[in-house]
């Protein structure tokens, strides 16, 4: 699994966001600050926009599992943000200045989750059970449990118990 971005591909993400900023320079007749890009994105988040540093996070391993949702979804999505904040300041994350952007000049769905396969940043998953359902708890979780921690289920109150 690849945790970090080749060259060529970091330019390619690159040239994205820079065709999404053309976008909305051409729509707003205005300039905008070009962000800054790291690819160093963690966890299950596809990508970042980090409003007062005009920077945006991209996720290599995701990056690997899901490029064509990279350049329809999450790039647009990212850059969107920046714009929003450059053009109208501090309003709802994706209120209807965002969808605006990602419908009217970006052409592409509104969408604030994307489909991505997100096999290699998951771990690995343990089963629990109390009596309304069943839990998928992290390993992280389940060694609490092992020292003695106990989880209630936020529905029925009750312990949950390993299956
Ligand atoms: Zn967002
Ligand atoms: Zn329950």
């Amino acid at each position: 699994m690849r945790t970090l971005l080749i060259e060529t591909d970091k330019k390619a993400l690159v040239a994205e966001g820079e065709a999404c900023f053309t976008l909305a320079e051409r729509f707003f007749n205005r300039t905008f600050k070009r962000a800054e890009y790291l690819f160093n994105q963690r966890g299950k988040a596809a990508g970042s926009a980090h409003l007062q540093r005009n920077l945006i996070k991209f996720n290599p391993i995701l990056f690997y599992q899901n490029q064509d949702t990279f350049f329809e979804q999450v790039i647009p999505h990212e850059v969107a943000h920046l714009v929003v904040f450059q053009a109208y300041g501090k309003v709802r994350p994706h209120g209807i200045e965002w969808q605006n952007i990602m419908k009217a000049i970006f052409k592409r769905p509104a969408l604030t989750t994307h489909n991505l396969n997100i096999d290699g940043v998951v771990g690995q998953q343990f089963d629990y059970a109390c009596p309304c359902r069943q839990h998928k708890l992290t390993i992280r979780r389940h060694n609490k449990i092992l020292k003695g921690e106990r989880y209630l289920c936020r529905y029925c109150k009750e312990f949950l118990k390993s299956l």
